[in-house]
């Protein structure tokens, strides 16, 4: 310790400094969206929505819906390298005594995380009380169930075709996909993905979208899950906003990367996100000057959490968000981004 830096740790310095200006150049070339390109899709979006909107009132009016919105990254100001995709908010009112949560670690599936509405008081309220009853599966409100009575509505009875030529957008339901999900083409080569997302907001102020298990066994169908991004979204903005920090600016480079990397494919938002959260309670600098240290910090955790196969989510420690991992998959991930500890810069010649 003390007296000069060793030459191995001048070495190092200048990797990252290089590092550093790799980084931000990366940012400016390939993750940053230009905000005219940001603009039309943000449009289309709105437009799809404001169509639809108009359609479920015309033709279901008995729905018991509020007011469908947009969100996801590209309202965010989190959304990287194109902007392609956004989420359709469609939010269910269900009536505070039909309906219960029951969270996940109290079913015999302990999946934390993920959570069971049941039907309570049928005795009293038998079914067809709840306009949601005809989505009730063994007691149960089945996600899946609700999301087919969307695709029947948004598949079989708009006719897309003609409002795309109204919009000027070609417009086609993707089938088949994991949720409901629109193909809008705005421009000859740019689409924009809008995915449905059916949402229950409980009494207790949890959040839970129709976002199937990946691993979807048969026992996993009724179950709905709980939804963090908002708290995790204003978390990292406001402590970027605390000391001017590159938290926002660190997650759209790790994000860009994901994407742009098949092998890292499968790392998303909420767990980069939470990766994040996790190394600001332990790492205080996140000035601008900082963004290499941090960034090697970050793939450094990961490839800890991957090892160990849990990523805890900051707002429910018990939450692991690796749990949809195949062991494999968690293996190649690992494997990818310990590689990449070496030489990090190769993760952004993509
Ligand atoms: P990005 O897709 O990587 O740009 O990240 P986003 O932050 O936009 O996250 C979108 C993903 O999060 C989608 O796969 C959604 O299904 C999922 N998600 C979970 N909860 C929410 C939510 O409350 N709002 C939105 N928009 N997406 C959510």
């Amino acid at each position: 310790g003390g007296g000069r830096p060793g030459k191995a740790e001048l070495q190092k310095a200048r990797m990252r400094l290089s590092l550093q200006e790799h980084l931000w150049a990366f940012f400016q070339e390939r993750v940053a969206i230009p905000s005219e390109e940001q603009a039309v899709a943000r449009r289309a979006a709105l437009d799809i929505c404001a169509e639809l909107r108009v359609f479920l009132h015309a033709k279901l009016p008995d729905m018991p819906l509020r007011e469908m919105y947009l969100s996801g990254s590209l309202y965010d100001d989190l959304q990287v390298v194109t902007a392609d995709h956004a989420q359709l908010m469609v939010p269910l009112i269900l009536e505070k005594n039909l309906w219960s949560s029951v969270p996940g670690e109290d079913t015999i599936m302990n999946l934390p995380g993920f959570w069971l509405v049941r039907r309570e008081n049928l005795e009293y309220f038998p079914r067809g009380s709840s306009y949601w009853d005809r989505c009730m599966v063994g007691g149960y409100l089945s996600p899946k169930s609700v999301l087919e009575v969307f695709e029947k509505f948004v598949a079989g009875s708009i006719n897309w075709p003609a409002i795309g030529s109204v919009l000027d957008y070609i417009i086609r339901p993707v089938v088949p996909s994991e949720t409901l999900t629109l193909e809008v083409q705005y421009e000859t080569d740019r689409r924009l993905y809008v995915d449905f997302l059916p949402l229950l907001v409980m009494e207790d102020g949890v959040s839970l979208i129709a976002k199937p298990h990946r691993l979807a066994a048969e026992r996993h169908e009724n179950l709905w899950r709980q939804s963090f991004r908002v708290a995790e979204t204003a978390k990292l903005r406001t402590l970027d906003q605390e000391d001017s920090g590159c938290r926002c600016a660190c997650l759209k480079v790790i994000k860009a990367v994901c994407k742009l990397n098949p092998a890292l494919a499968r790392l998303n938002a909420s767990q980069l996100t939470n990766a994040i959260l996790l190394l600001s309670e332990q790492e205080g600098d996140w000035t601008q000057e900082a963004l290499a240290n941090r960034f090697i910090q970050l793939l450094r955790t990961l490839v800890g959490h991957l090892e160990a196969g849990r990523l805890p989510c900051i707002f429910n420690l018990k939450v692991n968000l690796f749990c949809e991992l195949t062991p494999q998959e968690i293996d190649e991930l690992g494997y990818t981004l310990y590689c990449a500890l070496s030489d990090p810069e190769s993760l952004l010649r993509t």
